[in-house]
């Protein structure tokens, strides 16, 4: 049974279509932020490329539908762990690419609602974060990262505030991409069961079409290895609560807990909770969409937390389904090659919202 995230009630679901065309300039699998993306900026170019994209969903069925919607360029502890692993520039490159994806969301869609809220590391401040902060500072020519006090569900706390971020409604912002993609083809309710060496296997309606193309591009993201079985992409669940209409004294703001495995916002004056992957990493690594009691239990204490109190009900739980490639962010580029005509664009992990944009316009670029 279909799953709907608390964005899905303002999606209109794409009807399917009569038909296919046979032969196409560039063929994008999947209609999540990367495919959208895609087709809005190749549609830039010139001479445009007749860009079909086909989504197997109605609406879209993997991670741009269902996901917290932070507009993000990533927070203090996240970062100073994944600079222990990878390194300072690798993590520095990570935030260029987000603060650049933030600034094109904005500047292409000014009508978009974005909530200014800022976010919030609420983690535990130290001495090596603080030192942490101040070299990213420096490094990035700006102060981005304050330590400011803070107010977590009645305790008074310090973290690290980033003004720059935002919350966006991820259903609206796709709508606006796909009417914004006007040389593209949108084709819903179409399923890629093939696709390589300039051919893809399409089935809709219960028959199947061949597509030919002369590029083809698979943004499916999680789902990358059914088309790719090759692919380095391991699929992840993430799950989402959002609470009956609350009240606390706790800051409104994007909030970080548990170096981003837990995250919240408050959305409509309902909190929006996500995360549990760390302490459920066996039972989340799986493509299957669906929600579980176990990490409903995680998401309720971790709501009581930030709120201070438990007069709440949970009126949405839904899952999504992320894409990792080698690591939790910093992992690997999304591109990959799978032959002369066909390249995988899929992995972005738990932050595509800012870096998808930056991707597609690259690969626009390169027409
Ligand atoms: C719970 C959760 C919370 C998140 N929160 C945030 C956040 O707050 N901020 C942030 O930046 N990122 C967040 N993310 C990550 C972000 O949502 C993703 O990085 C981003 O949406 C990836 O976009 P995409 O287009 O690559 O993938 P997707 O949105 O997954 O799109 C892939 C599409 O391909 C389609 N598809 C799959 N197989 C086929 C096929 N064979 N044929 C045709 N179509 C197919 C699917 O139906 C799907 O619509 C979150 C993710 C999850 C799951």
């Amino acid at each position: 049974m279909r799953q709907a995230s608390y964005w899905e009630l303002a999606a209109t679901p794409q009807p399917a279509p009569q038909s296919l065309p046979e032969t196409v300039d560039v063929l994008v699998a999947g209609a999540g932020f990367m495919g959208r993306w895609l087709a809005l900026f190749l549609g830039r170019r010139n001479p445009a490329p007749r860009v079909l994209v086909v989504e197997r969903d109605r609406i879209g069925y993997g991670a741009s539908t269902r996901n917290a919607g932070f507009l993000t360029t990533g927070q203090i502890t996240e970062m100073f762990e994944d600079a222990r692993d990878s390194g300072l520039d690798a993590v520095l490159a990570t935030f260029a690419r987000r603060r650049t994806g933030l600034a094109l969301v904005r500047q292409e869609f000014p009508q978009l609602e974005v909530d200014a809220c800022g976010s919030t590391d609420f983690d535990p401040v130290n001495d090596e974060k603080r030192e942490f902060a101040r070299h990213v500072n420096a490094a990035l020519g700006e102060i981005m990262f304050v330590e400011r006090p803070v107010n977590l569900g009645g305790r008074a706390t310090t973290g690290f505030f980033q003004a720059r971020d935002g919350g966006v409604h991820p259903v609206k912002l796709l709508e606006l991409i796909r009417l914004r993609a006007t040389g593209a083809t949108f084709a819903f309710g179409v399923n890629v069961r093939r696709i390589g060496q300039g051919a893809a296997l399409c089935e809709a309606g219960g028959r199947t079409h061949e597509v030919r193309y002369r590029r083809a591009f698979v943004c499916t993201n999680g789902f990358a290895p059914d088309l790719e079985p090759a692919s380095p992409v391991v699929p992840g669940r993430g799950q989402v609560i959002v609470t009956s209409p609350v009240t606390t004294t706790t800051d409104r703001t994007l909030g970080y807990l548990n170096a981003g495995y837990d995250y919240f916002r408050f959305v409509d004056g309902r909190l929006l909770i996500g995360g549990g992957r760390d302490r459920f990493r066996a039972q989340e690594t799986t493509a299957e969409i669906a929600v579980s009691d176990a990490l409903l239990g995680h998401l309720r204490a971790t709501a009581a937390r930030v709120l201070g109190h438990e007069r709440f009900v949970v009126d949405w739980h839904w899952a999504g389904i992320m894409g990792f490639v080698g690591g939790r962010h910093l992992g690997g580029s999304p591109r990959r090659a799978m032959d002369e005509t066909t390249e995988a664009v899929a992995g972005f992990g738990g932050m595509g919202v800012a870096l998808t944009p930056v991707f597609a316009r690259e690969i626009a670029q390169e027409f």
